[in-house]
């Protein structure tokens, strides 16, 4: 039987549509909505198709939004200097540094961007404050993909305490905030990688199975036991006709898709694991927009904070 189909386009628009009382009844209190200032260096195409969608998913939820572009051949501390800027500026609540910065900034440039953000604007939860919080399980601000996906389960009645959950992947923004969240909603939790042995063997003991990889259908049926979750956040654009049609059958719609654009975005999970999971969420529509929808939810929260400390 084909797995469900979990709809995080449709829980976005839940989201979205909580987080719209709340940043009209802000804006009514103080004179001002909640602002978020979006930096953007250099001239990647996919992130700048990331912050277009940000910025507009924001100006739609009432948000003040502002883009800071910067060149290219910006210097970290021209960079340092945009952040703290934005740090002193009373109009915005949140800041969000797009990621990858340009690799002539050097290797240890986003840690150090990412820990000049205050704390209390660090809508993207990776301030090393907002992650010792969310470590002792008192975070605000917490990482938007991770939350999001949380939401996503429980929205679709998918149990998570006592669940036996595995996540692969284990970077800052994706995999360790989710094995974290998932603990916390007191799932058993391992979190495998490149370096795992065995990796099929574990990740099919699953209840809940996160893919946080970047390599499109590397989970393939033998990784996922029957009837568990499988959320695919991998989000790699795909250019290679050959790998395409191994993914895809000739019949499906993302070869049409591919046929008309070039490309297309691919997820980790390998299409035929729909026939052996339970619950599966698809790339595009599944945890993409749910990314967007937190990352307002959290400047909100971020306004609210910060207008509580104020007063
Ligand atoms: P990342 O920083 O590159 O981390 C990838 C992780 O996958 C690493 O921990 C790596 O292990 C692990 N990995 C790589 N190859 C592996 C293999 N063969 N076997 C097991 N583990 C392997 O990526 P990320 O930022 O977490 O993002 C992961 C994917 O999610 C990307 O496709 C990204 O585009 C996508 N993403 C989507 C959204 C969304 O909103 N939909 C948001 C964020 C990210 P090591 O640590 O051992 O190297």
């Amino acid at each position: 039987m084909a797995a469900r189909l979990l709809d995080g386009a449709a829980v976005a628009g839940e989201i979205r549509a909580e987080v719209a009382p709340g940043v009209a009844a802000f804006t009514a209190r103080t004179g001002r909505p909640p602002g978020l200032g979006i930096v953007l260096v250099g001239d990647d195409p996919a992130s700048a198709i990331y912050v277009r969608n940000k910025l507009k998913s924001g100006g739609d939820a009432g948000l003040r939004t502002d883009l800071e572009r910067m060149p290219a051949t910006a210097t970290l501390a021209e960079l340092l200097a945009t952040v703290d800027r934005l740090n002193r500026s009373d109009v915005h609540d949140g800041i969000l540094v797009q990621s990858p910065l340009p690799a002539a900034m050097g290797e240890d440039a986003e840690r150090q961007v990412f820990d000049a953000i205050l704390p209390e604007k660090d809508v993207d939860g990776l301030h090393p404050v907002n992650v010792g919080r969310l470590v002792q399980n008192r975070a605000t601000l917490v990482s938007c993909t991770p939350a999001g996906i949380i939401e996503l389960l429980d929205r679709s009645n998918i149990t998570i305490a006592g669940a036996r959950a595995v996540v692969i992947g284990r970077s800052d923004i994706v995999g360790k905030p989710m094995a974290l969240l998932l603990l916390h909603r007191h799932a058993t939790v391992t979190i495998c990688h490149s370096r795992t042995r065995d990796l099929p063997a574990i990740a099919a003991e699953a209840d809940i199975l996160v893919a946080a990889i970047g390599r499109p259908g590397f989970v393939t049926s033998s990784f996922v036991k029957p009837g568990a979750t499988v959320v695919d956040v991998g989000t790699t654009q795909v250019s290679d006709r050959a790998l395409v049609e191994r993914l895809f059958p000739p019949d499906s719609s993302r070869r049409a898709a591919f046929a008309k654009r070039g490309s297309i975005v691919v997820g980790d999970v390998h299409p035929e694991v729909a026939g052996v999971a339970g619950a599966l969420t698809p790339v595009p529509g599944g945890v993409g927009p749910l990314t967007i929808a937190m990352l307002l939810k959290n400047t909100l929260a971020a306004a609210l904070l910060r207008a509580a400390g104020a007063g």
